[in-house]
């Protein structure tokens, strides 16, 4: 992809958060802007990079694995479908995974983090809008994972994270956003251990605006910035 176009569409991307943002009382800078770069070569992603890019997503282990090997001056999110044999693989390469699912996911990422003497950063994925296809916790069991992940030492939960099902109007978005903030909210005013519920991932290049309205801090996006 040629450099100034990429330069373009982040320029553009990035007032169209900050519109968003306004809109929601916060200022650009409380919103991340993660890179989804799935299907882009790594020459690519080391423009985006250069251009000031500073976060970047992965669904695929092995293509999360070469990029961040690659780029190791960036910050790399696993943002897809975790298989318990591959934490090997994402945890230290990784700020944040978005998409712990499950709690034995949650066991052997901490058994794994254990291994290599870190603390491994995760967001709970919740599948609001109980799409059968679709990874997630349930809403009505995020509580009692909560409570438990204080017995997971190297495990640290740092908000939570949706995907909205897509439709060609965003607008019908809104109430998946709207419930996982009121989830983080309710959850929020709790002491668990080892949780700090300051993020909530939500939003991708169809409805990144809608979510930002809703509280959203992390943003995925992906063709809009590399199309
Ligand atoms: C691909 C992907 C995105 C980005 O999607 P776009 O519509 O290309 O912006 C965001 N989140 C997840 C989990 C993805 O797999």
């Amino acid at each position: 992809m040629e450099r100034e176009k990429l330069q373009q569409n982040i320029k553009h991307l990035s007032q169209r958060i900050e519109k968003a943002a306004k809109k929601s009382g916060r200022s650009r800078e409380d919103i991340a802007l993660i890179a989804v770069s799935k299907n882009i070569d790594v020459q690519t992603a080391a423009i985006a990079a250069d251009l000031g890019i500073k976060d970047f997503g992965e669904n695929r282990v092995q293509e999360l694995k070469v990029k961040a090997d690659a780029l190791p001056g960036v910050r790399w999110h696993m943002i897809g479908r975790l298989q318990t044999n591959k934490v090997k693989d994402v945890v230290g390469r990784t700020v944040l995974i978005h998409s712990l699912d499950r709690w034995r996911l949650a066991e052997a990422l901490n058994k794994r983090a254990a291994f290599a003497g870190i603390e491994v950063p995760a967001l709970l994925q919740v599948n609001i809008a109980g799409e059968e296809q679709k990874a997630g916790l349930d809403p009505a069991d995020v509580k009692s994972f909560l409570e438990s992940v204080g017995q997971l030492e190297n495990l640290r939960i740092y908000g939570l994270m949706t995907i909205a099902p897509y439709t060609e109007v965003p607008e019908e978005t809104r109430p998946v956003f709207r419930q996982l903030w009121e989830l983080r909210e309710t959850l929020r005013i709790r002491d668990y251990a080892n949780v700090e519920l300051r993020y909530l991932s939500m939003g991708m290049s169809n409805d990144f605006e809608i979510a930002i309205e809703e509280g959203a801090n992390l943003v995925r996006v992906g063709t809009a910035l590399f199309k």
